[in-house]
């Protein structure tokens, strides 16, 4: 990637009116069939259009195409059933009805292969796709055949490998797997989820990045926020893990979080996308603040490795918050880039 402070957003962003119910997550969709199938178009193309209007660098599709960024996955594995569901709590937060694993899961055709291909038809630019990491999909089942988490994540990270490698000959430049389960399950970070994530990414040539957040500016998460005191150092248990692992991009929550930018120093030698924006609440955030922040990640991550950001996904947010959060990331490393070029 040539441009110095490359812009891109964590993930998802606001759908269209027409196609789901405005700042909800897991909305139904309003479409049926093959206007589903033209509605999902048209919204990851408009998606892409805010995304270039504001002057991000690194386009995705705004995750349009998926309903969640969990179960749209699963949901076209085979050996999960969807009608036999247990109660579960997901990452140790919050209880969730949750479809149960009954066989050898299986991907028997790709996810979101045709939809990268259609990303990749609207832009010039370098794109990025999200995935969910093998332990971040494992913590939203209930399994009633493997019986191990790790064995399941073994399994997922299998088909999520397949699926990467696909998405890369399609043209995807960077494949990002979303891991929020890796700030909760230390322990297995460290014994086999950082592993399995190697696994999904085994052999691929395109770029990787991990994900890992306090989630969406949902109540459950922002409850859980509040227990965790005035410092977050979660990140320090996983990130010696993450540094001598094959990951080339680590992507993490930094505006008004109360993690410590030093522990970014943790991680040196990776590229790192900085979370500037806050996507737990509609304030739009200054160039000015965006830059701030990113000044204070310099000291911890080389400037050729700093890749600014959004804190998590945008989709709860009106979608003026969401265009305005992007202009406010773009302007800001705009700064940020005149100073160090100066
Ligand atoms: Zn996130």
């Amino acid at each position: 990637m040539k441009t110095l402070l490359p812009t891109s957003t964590a993930g998802s962003l606001p759908k269209p009116s027409w196609l789901a119910e405005p700042e909800t997550l897991w909305s139904p969709w309003k479409l049926e069939n093959d206007e589903l199938i033209t509605g999902k178009q048209d919204a990851l193309r408009l998606s892409v259009q805010d995304q270039h209007k504001a002057g991000i660098d690194i386009i995705s599709d705004g995750e349009q195409t998926r309903q969640h960024f969990v179960t749209t996955f699963i949901e076209h594995l085979s050996g999960v059933d969807f009608e036999n569901r247990k109660t579960v709590k997901i990452r140790n937060r919050y209880e969730a009805s949750v479809p149960t694993v009954v066989g050898a899961v299986t991907r028997e055709q790709a996810v979101f292969v045709e939809d990268a291909k259609f990303l990749r038809q609207q832009t010039k630019q370098p794109i990025k796709w999200a995935l969910p990491g093998p332990m971040t999909m494992i913590d939203t089942l209930y399994d009633s055949h493997y019986k191990s988490r790790e064995k399941l994540a073994w399994e997922f990270a299998k088909i999520l490998n397949q699926e990467a490698k696909e998405l890369e000959a399609a043209g995807v430049d960077i494949i990002q797997f979303d891991e929020p389960a890796f700030n909760v399950f230390f322990d297995e970070v460290n014994d086999w989820g950082v592993a399995a994530l190697e696994r999904a990414m085994e052999g691929l040539k395109c770029q990787t990045a991990v994900h890992i957040c306090y989630g969406y500016g949902i109540k459950a998460n922002t409850d859980w926020k509040k227990t965790l005191g005035s410092e977050w150092r979660q990140y320090e248990e996983i990130f010696p893990k993450l540094q001598t692992s094959n990951i080339d991009l680590i992507s993490l929550e930094c505006q008004n979080s109360h993690v410590p930018m030093d522990l970014i120093e943790l991680i040196r030698g990776k590229k790192v996308m900085v979370g500037a924006i806050d996507v737990a609440t509609h304030t739009i955030e200054t160039p000015e603040e965006v830059a701030a922040t990113l000044r204070k990640a310099l000291k911890f991550v080389d400037a050729d490795k700093l890749y600014p950001s959004t804190n998590c996904g945008m989709a709860p947010l009106p979608h003026q918050v969401a265009r305005g959060k992007m202009n406010a990331l773009a302007a800001g490393a705009d700064i940020l880039r005149k100073e160090l070029l100066r």
